[in-house]
């Protein structure tokens, strides 16, 4: 485990296909993997990570972005304000884009990848150790 920190940073800058399986392991785990359909791809940034999704409905392109507050929150198994747990997955209720459309496109996000985003996201120093502590601590410890 020790001395990995530089492949970690490179996994931060080219998760997709690690993500994809997280993904499809988590999907065998729920049980559904309806969501198998969706290409999802993920980019890390400042303001957090961006989920790039179709719409089920309409196929309009969708990003999603769930800022680092929302990821700290979801890697301690937690459901951030406004978003929605089912069967064991947690995903931002947003509509879709397209104004004509009311599609919900939802983007699952397991704690387990959200812990990986935020430790990726410490090793690249995008957010401080403390303004985690601080959220963690806000949730009230474990
Ligand atoms: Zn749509």
């Amino acid at each position: 485990m020790s001395g990995k920190r530089r492949s970690v940073i490179n996994q931060f800058f080219s998760d997709v296909p690690e993500l994809t399986q997280e993904e499809d392991r988590f999907g065998s785990l729920a049980g559904g993997g309806t969501d198998n359909h969706f290409q999802t791809q993920t980019t890390s940034g400042r303001e957090g990570v961006s989920y790039k999704i179709h719409c089920d409905n309409c196929g309009l392109p969708n990003v999603v972005t769930v800022d680092w507050q929302e990821m700290v929150i979801v890697g301690s198994g937690m459901a951030p304000h406004g978003w929605k747990y089912e069967n064991g997955r947690l995903f931002p209720n947003l509509g879709c884009g397209n104004g004509n459309c009311g599609y919900i496109c939802t983007v699952t996000v397991t704690p387990d990848e959200a812990a990986r985003h935020v430790n990726a996201a410490l090793q690249a120093k995008v957010v401080t150790p403390q303004f985690v502590e601080s959220i963690r601590r806000q949730l009230g410890g474990r």
